[in-house]
């Protein structure tokens, strides 16, 4: 069946050509972690992104997905990916499903995930994406995230907004040995922050400076 090709249509397999490209970029700006570099050839990522910016999906930055909220940069999506150390047998929560895509690079690398949003509209729309890609193992929940999911606890935890301080709930929510990833801040800018939990310790380090939409809710800021 003919279909109408927009501006900002790929055709053909550009798309894989597009996103061995990103691949490539990624490993050069220092992502290593080889099951990481899979996961990002395999997810298509112009299904996460809105019709109107489908052209820029392999861009390297963040992109808008509607109200007020955006799709990370790819790197920043590795990087932090990265940072949790994934060996494939984990239970990941990420709070701030957004579009969907982060969550769709967690499920091939983690046994089981689950993701909570508190817009249900864009919840809603990244479910369906992900039930048409087949991401069976990954559960998407609406509500305030920076209270933790009920059915903790997790190996790691990935929260893809900007908080003031690592909400306590998700620090109580990691397993022995869990990896909690957040960037911590100011509502502009922030540190990409990783807690490991050792006994009832927490060893915080600091990886690098990002950007990222506020985490609004009883543990992050007020809207
Ligand atoms: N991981 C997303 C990035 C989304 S941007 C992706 O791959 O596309 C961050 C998201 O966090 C936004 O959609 C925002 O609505 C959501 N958010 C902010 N505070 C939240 C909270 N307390 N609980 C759940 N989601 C929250």
């Amino acid at each position: 069946m003919a279909a109408t090709l927009r501006h900002t249509d790929v055709p053909g397999d550009g798309w894989d050509d597009l996103r061995r490209r990103m691949v490539d970029d990624l490993r050069r700006k220092g992502i290593r972690d080889p099951r990481v570099l899979e996961a990002f050839a395999q997810v298509p990522r112009e299904r996460f992104v809105p019709s109107d910016h489908r052209g820029l999906a392999y861009v390297d930055g963040p992109l808008p997905i509607g109200l007020g909220q955006t799709i990370s940069q790819p790197y920043m999506v590795a990087a932090m990916t990265e940072a949790l150390a994934l060996e494939g047998g984990e239970r990941v929560l990420e709070i701030g499903t957004g579009s969907g895509y982060q969550a769709a690079i967690l499920s091939r690398l983690a046994r089981e995930v689950v993701t909570i949003e508190r817009h249900a509209p864009l919840s809603g729309h990244a479910a369906q994406v992900l039930r048409e890609l087949e991401c069976h193992n990954v559960t998407c929940l609406v509500g305030d995230g920076t209270l933790g999911a009920g059915s903790g606890p997790y190996d790691a935890i990935v929260v893809t907004a900007g908080a003031p301080l690592a909400p306590l709930p998700l620090l109580a929510q990691l397993n022995a040995g869990g990896r909690l990833v957040i960037p911590v801040g100011d509502r502009g800018i922030q540190t990409l922050e990783r807690y490991r939990r050792a006994g009832d310790e927490f060893l915080r380090e600091r990886l690098m400076d990002c950007m990222f939409v506020p985490l609004i809710g009883e543990h992050g800021w007020k809207s």
